[in-house]
């Protein structure tokens, strides 16, 4: 089990991994953000750098966005 960096907000220790879907990054993007969320604050970070994920989740969104749209295209072009 890896451990994580405790809180940046309030230096809380007990940090719980995000394994579950959330509305940004679906079952992806907590694993490949390390996304943690602080038991006594709340506060959602990056518990491998103790940074803010906030935008690696905008850039993630984009790709996803990007990824979605180029796939309607496609559908549209196979099917209309
Ligand atoms: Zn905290």
């Amino acid at each position: 089990m890896s451990t994580y960096l405790p809180c940046p907000k309030c230096g809380g220790k007990i940090i719980i991994k995000v394994e579950n879907y959330t509305w940004w990054g679906g079952i992806f993007g907590n694993k490949l953000f390390n996304h943690v969320i602080c038991d006594k604050c709340k506060f959602e970070y990056n518990g491998v750098t103790g940074k803010s994920n906030k935008v690696n989740i905008i850039i993630y969104n984009i790709i996803v966005s990007i990824i979605v749209l180029g796939m309607i295209a496609l559908l549209y072009r196979l099917f209309l």
